[in-house]
């Protein structure tokens, strides 16, 4: 069972994976590992670093996209895959989505674009459900404000223009996938986003 989460900036994602790790791992015999894209393999993580370093100022926004593409091929060969073949549940911080919306939407290269792109890089595997953590960008971006101030990277500069296309980018994913990418009130108390997600979860797993 492959379960991704996705968000614009500051929703929770990774507040929320945490907490759901350990009472996922309750209701399944199953082992559940938590991973996070780009990233989670050493050549992913180099990747990674070039995307992230502030002094990359002249890098295209489709070099963008080919760097996010790679590293997600990488990570899915070495992590997700052998993860997948053990028959272990893998909740990945991001996936596919974040780039549709990111560099499809919010870099504006184009959402079908970007989506092709990516299918060649992962070989069409698709995850069985997306938890979409949703709310106001204004909302998210206040939240990480204070983290920002003191941790900028090189994608951490962009507008607010800039966070509503990839808002927009992942509510037209909810639309055009409405079984697999489930919208989730990122707005609510913690508590009620983190039983939300396990509930669309339990609802994936076999009886
Ligand atoms: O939220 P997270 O820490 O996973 O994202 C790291 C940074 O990468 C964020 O600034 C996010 O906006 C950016 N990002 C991006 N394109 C992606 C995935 C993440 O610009 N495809
Ligand atoms: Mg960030």
């Amino acid at each position: 069972l492959f379960i991704t989460l996705e968000g614009p900036d500051g929703m929770g994602k990774t507040t929320v994976l945490k907490q759901l790790l350990p009472l996922l791992a309750q209701k399944t015999a199953q082992p559940v590992i938590e991973t996070r894209e780009p990233g989670g393999s050493q050549i992913a993580e180099q990747i990674r670093q070039v995307l992230l370093d502030v002094n990359n100022t002249k890098m295209d926004d489709r070099t963008e996209a080919l760097l996010f593409a790679a590293a997600r091929r990488q990570h899915l060969v070495e992590v997700v895959l052998p993860a997948l073949a053990a028959d272990k549940i893998v909740l990945s911080d991001r996936f596919v989505d974040s780039s549709v919306a990111y560099q499809g939407g919010g870099r504006e290269i184009g959402e079908q674009a970007v989506y092709d792109l990516n299918m060649f890089a992962t070989a069409g595997l698709t995850p069985d459900l997306t938890l979409l953590l949703d709310g106001p960008v204004e909302a998210g971006l206040a939240r990480i404000q204070k983290f920002r101030q003191d941790q900028s990277d090189r994608l951490d500069q962009e507008t607010l223009a800039f966070h509503q296309r990839v808002r927009t980018s992942y509510l037209h994913l909810a639309a055009e996938f409405p079984k697999r990418v489930i919208k989730i009130d990122a707005m609510q108390p913690l508590e009620q986003v983190v039983a939300d997600c396990l509930q669309q979860v339990q609802n994936h797993l076999p009886e």
